[in-house]
């Protein structure tokens, strides 16, 4: 384990700094999973350190909190930002995609058996990595964004406890897209090396599919799924109107990126989001004890236009916005 002891220092830099309690600070040398502990540390750590300049959020730790809740934060403090996971997220990713999912029926079902081929991985590792990246860079987004409410923890409960602000739904709006952002420019590296840069509809098409399936399954696995749909409500947006939205801009983005390398997409953006969910549905059949992939496309289609209403009416919010994660992403990226 390369990295234990620079996370077991940084974290004690942190209890010294009065930002977490020493006792919170997870040692996962000797847990279940340590090596992937170890490497998400590495990983996550040095994205950080190499955004500093680009989006001013110096310095920053990943953190893991000895926790067993399946929760994530973000925050200032102290002059310090941190990422914290906590244990329970972490331990609830790696059992769910890299012991229990299996994609098999599903790539069979929808005949993607020559792409999976061509992976240098499990396609279950893919999908997982795609659910911990969005952890990642959704937090970094509440980093970037240097609200206000930064400074107390910006915890990411899925059931979106607490009373209703427009300001942090938009806030959680604008860290998804943030993160679904990194999560296609590391789709992309991934199909470059892998597809040799060759895309056909039928490759694109995967990994849409994976990418949005991964986002399915890792929102729908939690609390607020079984909350009966809302709009202004709670913290957090419906896991459903999260869901929609994040396919919806990925989609949008993927096809942008693609115009731009001078590939045109032939097929329908419904379409792809339609196989996502037939892709969902299989695999998640012994996943769940109740069938929550149903249920999420029974709210999309009986309530599609006013899911619909909701995300545009927070993007209109976000326009113009300097302040938010997703116009310091595009700042970037012009520059
Ligand atoms: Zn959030």
């Amino acid at each position: 384990m390369e990295h234990i002891e620079q996370y077991l220092a940084k974290s004690k830099r942190l209890a010294d700094l009065k930002i977490v309690d020493q006792q919170s600070i997870f040692d996962y040398s000797d847990a279940k999973f340590a090596e992937e502990y170890d490497a998400n540390y590495g990983f996550y750590q040095k994205n950080l350190e190499n955004a500093y300049d680009k989006y001013l959020i110096e310095p920053a730790s990943v953190f893991y909190r000895s926790s067993f809740s399946i929760n994530a934060y973000a925050e200032k403090s102290n002059e310090n930002y941190v990422i914290c996971f906590h244990m329970g997220l972490m331990h609830y990713l790696f059992e769910t995609f890299l012991e229990k999912l299996d994609c098999s029926k599903g790539v069979c079902e929808l005949n993607y058996e020559e792409e999976v081929e061509l992976l240098d991985n499990p396609l279950e590792i893919i999908m997982y990595q795609v659910c911990v990246h969005f952890t990642f860079y959704h937090e970094m987004g509440h980093l970037v964004q240097k609200s206000d409410s930064l400074k107390s923890k910006l915890y990411e409960s899925l059931s979106g406890e607490g009373n209703f602000n427009i300001e942090r739904h938009i806030l959680e709006l604008d860290a998804d897209e943030f993160s679904a952002r990194f999560i296609c420019n590391h789709m992309f590296l991934y199909g470059d090396r892998v597809f040799n840069e060759d895309y056909s509809d039928k490759r694109i098409e995967f990994m849409l599919v994976y990418v949005c399936s991964s986002i399915l399954i890792y929102m729908l696995s939690f609390g607020g799924r079984n909350l009966p749909l809302y709009y202004k409500e709670r913290t957090h947006p419906h896991p459903v109107i999260r869901v929609m939205s994040f396919i919806t801009m990925t989609v949008i983005y993927v096809v942008d990126v693609l115009k731009q390398r001078g590939i045109e997409l032939n097929t329908e953006p419904k379409s792809i989001v339609d196989k996502a969910l037939i892709f969902t549905n299989i695999v998640t059949e012994n996943l769940y004890e109740e069938d929550p992939i149903e249920k999420f496309i029974h709210e999309k289609d009986e309530h599609q236009a006013e899911i619909v209403a909701y995300i545009l009416e927070l993007k209109a919010l976000r326009e113009n916005r300097n302040d938010l994660a997703l116009s310091k992403y595009d700042q970037t990226v012009k520059n």
